[in-house]
């Protein structure tokens, strides 16, 4: 028996949370599907821990550089473990509090990878789902380059690397062996 929603919603990162709580408010039945933890990259493993990891690499980075430029003293160093944990304190709660959110919104919600049956339809952890709307928000992957492609690159980067380089202008380094 196949369990039918108006929107079926493929992933729970920020587009299918736009689209599925949206739809939602306006009386629709939905369905998000997501076969890894509820929130997609950019909450889970992009841009929220990204921000923090950075910022504060950036702060150590700083801390050095200014050194003896109007800043004095020990300069700052990254403690892995404790920044790592500091990360998690927002990052592991997350999925829990969107399966919640969903569930108190009225959108149902399942594990497992997707695999669609036909243009309506998806099989997911042996259950059949059907909606009237899908809406494949997946995410990005990078593109594996074939061998042959692989091979084409190298190739071209080969052909466009000039056979000699001359550095110019007080900026430039020291030209190397590898230069020429
Ligand atoms: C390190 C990093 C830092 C970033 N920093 C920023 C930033 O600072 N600012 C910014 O604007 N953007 C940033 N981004 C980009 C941002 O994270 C993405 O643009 C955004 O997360 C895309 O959201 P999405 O909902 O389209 O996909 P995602 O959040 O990737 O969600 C897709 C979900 O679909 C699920 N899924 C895929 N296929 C299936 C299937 N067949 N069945 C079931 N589930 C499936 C996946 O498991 C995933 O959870 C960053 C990305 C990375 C990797």
């Amino acid at each position: 028996m196949a369990t039918t929603v108006d929107v079926m919603v493929i992933g729970t990162g920020s587009a299918a949370q736009a689209v599925a709580y949206k739809v939602r408010e306006a009386g629709w039945s939905v369905a998000v599907i997501d076969s890894r933890p509820f929130g997609g990259t950019c909450q889970l493993r992009g841009c929220d821990p990204k921000k923090v990891l950075v910022g504060v690499s950036d702060l150590v980075d700083w801390s050095h550089r200014m050194q003896g430029k109007g800043v004095s003293g020990p300069a700052l160093s990254i403690n892995w473990p404790e920044l790592i944990r500091f990360k998690r304190t927002f990052t592991d709660p997350a999925p829990h509090e969107n399966e919640q959110a969903f569930a108190q919104a009225g959108i149902l919600t399942r594990h497992g990878r997707a695999h669609f049956i036909d243009r309506t339809t998806v099989e997911v952890e042996g259950e059949t789902l059907v909606g009237r709307h899908v809406v494949i928000a997946g995410g990005a992957r990078r593109a594996t380059l074939g061998r042959r492609r692989r091979l084409h690159r190298i190739r071209v980067r080969a052909r466009r690397r000039p056979r000699r380089r001359r550095c110019q202008g007080a900026a430039s380094r020291q030209p190397t062996a590898q230069d020429v």
